[in-house]
């Protein structure tokens, strides 16, 4: 038998392995290859983050503290989120804030990220427990998530820069063009994304931490939160959704689909989906 309760482990990528949120990384490694416009390019950059911040606030307090939308369900609040999100993406491309990035580049930058604690060896060991690990992110670079993850997963799914070369300019190694081929972008994404690659046959578990992952985390067999995003622990106790704390329930095998088992770190998740004797 099997030392894991789960035969396979989806999880997010951004804050739930990294520790941190990539997406500054790949603008600011972007704009260090570009000596022409980079001021230009950093300042807009802070313009762009500012309204998508207000954006973002906005349909949080609309929604959180709104009373009269209490008839409105979990799905009406995320595809909110959807909206701003495409156009987010729209100004990213516009912007071309991901223009001249190497393939060789974004992998390394992939390895320099850090991890929270223990996801390394705890992937270690839940694949070698044939646990399957694939990885299902919003993030805007593929290689770059690959770079993190080198031989610790079975797949990762995530959205992918466009890569080309100027002939005008005689360049022979690509470098991506500022466009992105979308694959991953909201929660409803991730669910759908779910959907296709659970385990057919075994237990499937969602890990995520932030609003985007609530949908694939309901529909799991196993959905945990991990980490205190405060959008994402709102919008919880918004819709009444039940959660339970992991640390308290560890001599436990809860598989309770619709519940989130809420935990701080890898290695408490990792004692816990552990089968008890
Ligand atoms: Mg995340």
């Amino acid at each position: 038998m099997s030392v894991y309760i789960i035969d396979k482990l989806i999880t997010d990528f951004d804050e739930t392995i990294s520790e941190a949120d990539t997406i500054q990384l790949l603008v600011y490694a972007a704009a260090e290859n570009r000596e022409h416009d980079r001021t230009q390019t950093l300042t807009h950059w802070k313009e762009t983050v500012e309204w998508y911040t207000t954006k973002y606030t906005h349909i949080v307090d609309e929604w959180l503290d709104n009373h009269d939308s209490r008839q409105l369900s979990i799905v009406d609040f995320l595809k909110a989120f959807e909206t701003l999100e495409i156009a987010s993406i729209r100004r990213v491309m516009q912007g071309r804030f991901l223009e001249g990035l190497y393939h060789a580049q974004l992998r390394q930058l992939g390895r320099e990220i850090q991890k929270r604690q223990g996801v390394e060896s705890i992937f270690t060991a839940m694949r070698k427990a044939d646990v399957t690990i694939e990885i299902l992110s919003a993030n805007w670079s593929q290689i770059l998530v690959e770079g993190a993850v080198e031989g610790l997963c079975d797949r990762v799914t995530a959205n992918r820069l466009v890569f080309g070369t100027n002939q005008l300019k005689r360049e022979v190694t690509p470098r991506s063009t500022g466009e992105i081929k979308l694959n991953v972008i909201s929660a409803h994404d991730k669910l759908r994304h779910f959907r296709d690659h659970r385990s057919k046959t075994g237990q499937t578990a969602y890990i995520g931490d932030s609003i985007s992952d609530l949908l694939a985390m309901l529909e799991a067999d196993v959905g945990i939160l991990i980490g205190e995003n405060r959008t994402a622990l709102r919008t919880i106790e918004r819709f009444q959704i039940p959660t339970i704390s992991i640390a308290d329930r560890l001599s436990e095998e809860i598989t309770d689909k619709g519940t989130i088992l809420h935990t701080h770190s890898w290695e408490t998740l990792d004692r816990f989906l552990k089968r008890k004797t």
